[in-house]
């Protein structure tokens, strides 16, 4: 039988509401992983499952203590058990992409990380948590999922930590990997993956995670910006800045006059977009601010990018090879 190790950290999937026709005002983080696995019998026919609860909190609430405990447990948990086959994370489906873009970038082993969560809390008529947990243990117990990086499975999809986003606040369906669409898909006739990711480099995958983080923010382009903002966050110290750019991530004369007049160092700054798919290319920003092209991240996981470049003490150069990289 395999082995597995699932890390409950809350979530709607973990959620309980008054009424069972209730789907929006509920209560996320509420019953334990154990609850969980529990009302999915037919689990046992998979694999032996140890549960740890990590933490028991809404996605919105997870704090960077809670990704180190992650990291180091998936880590420690691979290094000590030849023979765990897999780990499974249940999470809040709202930063589940976040944790899943960490992990990606700080686990080098070939067996299968997946998150998992749901849109509808436990106590939901039809909620979802129940299956998709299933085929999360499914894709994680499946010798197809070794060695594609850290995986999202939900509402039957298998997508890939980069490029999978949340995107929609209600129903089921609500992830989605714009650029490359999912790399496969889970059923009754077991685990579908054909597109399998090629290896990638993973240089930050030796790196230990502080207890203080670096502060990095994300700005957000939009109609008369504020530049005052951004001298503010400049003058306050702040040592990452992620722009999420209009159009192709462009960023505006305010803000650029902004980040001219300040006269001292710059921080690491990135620039994604807000349109929700397609790259980000180089431009005239690059050459005069240092502000690099995140790789087609969306700025949620250009911040965590950036973040670990910093944890690393990368400098602006370090910080390009890394997008390349990623
Ligand atoms: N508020 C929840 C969370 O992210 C939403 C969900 O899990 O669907 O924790």
């Amino acid at each position: 039988m395999n082995r597995l190790l699932l890390l409950a950290t809350g979530g709607t999937i973990a959620g309980s509401a008054d009424d069972s026709a209730t789907l929006n005002d509920y209560t996320a983080g509420v019953l334990g992983g154990d609850a969980l696995l529990a009302a999915v019998p037919q689990l046992q026919n998979l694999a032996t499952i140890s549960v740890e609860q990590v933490a028991n909190v809404d996605s919105a609430d997870l704090l960077f203590e809670h990704w180190r405990a992650l990291v180091e447990r998936i880590r420690d948990a691979f290094a000590a058990d030849p023979e765990l086959a897999g780990v499974v994370i249940t999470h809040g489906t709202n930063t589940l992409e976040e944790t899943a873009w960490l992990l990606q970038l700080l686990i080098d082993d070939p067996r299968p990380v997946v998150l998992v969560g749901a849109m509808r809390p436990a106590t939901a008529l039809s909620a979802d948590g129940p299956l998709n947990l299933y085929q999360a243990i499914q894709v994680a117990v499946s010798s197809a999922a070794r060695c594609q990086g850290v995986l999202v499975v939900m509402d039957g999809q298998i997508h890939g930590a980069k490029a999978v986003t949340k995107i929609a606040t209600q129903g089921v369906s609500a992830f989605a990997s714009p650029d490359s669409g999912p790399l496969g898909w889970v059923d009754d006739a077991g685990v579908h993956l054909p597109s399998a990711e090629a290896g990638r480099p993973k240089p930050l995958a030796q790196i230990q995670l502080p207890n203080d983080w670096p502060w990095v923010t994300i700005v957000y382009g939009c109609v008369e910006p504020s530049g005052d903002w951004i001298s503010a966050l400049l003058g306050a110290g702040v040592q990452g800045l992620v722009f999420t750019g209009t159009g192709a991530g462009q960023l505006s004369e305010r803000e650029r006059s902004a980040l001219r007049a300040w006269d001292r160092l710059l921080p690491l700054m990135l620039r994604s977009n807000r349109c929700g798919s397609g790259p980000v290319y180089g431009d005239a920003d690059q050459a005069q601010f240092g502000l690099l092209p995140a790789s087609g991240l969306n700025p949620q996981k250009a911040r965590i990018l950036l973040l670990l470049a910093l944890i690393a003490g990368l400098d602006q150069q370090g910080l390009a090879s890394l997008c390349e990289a990623a």
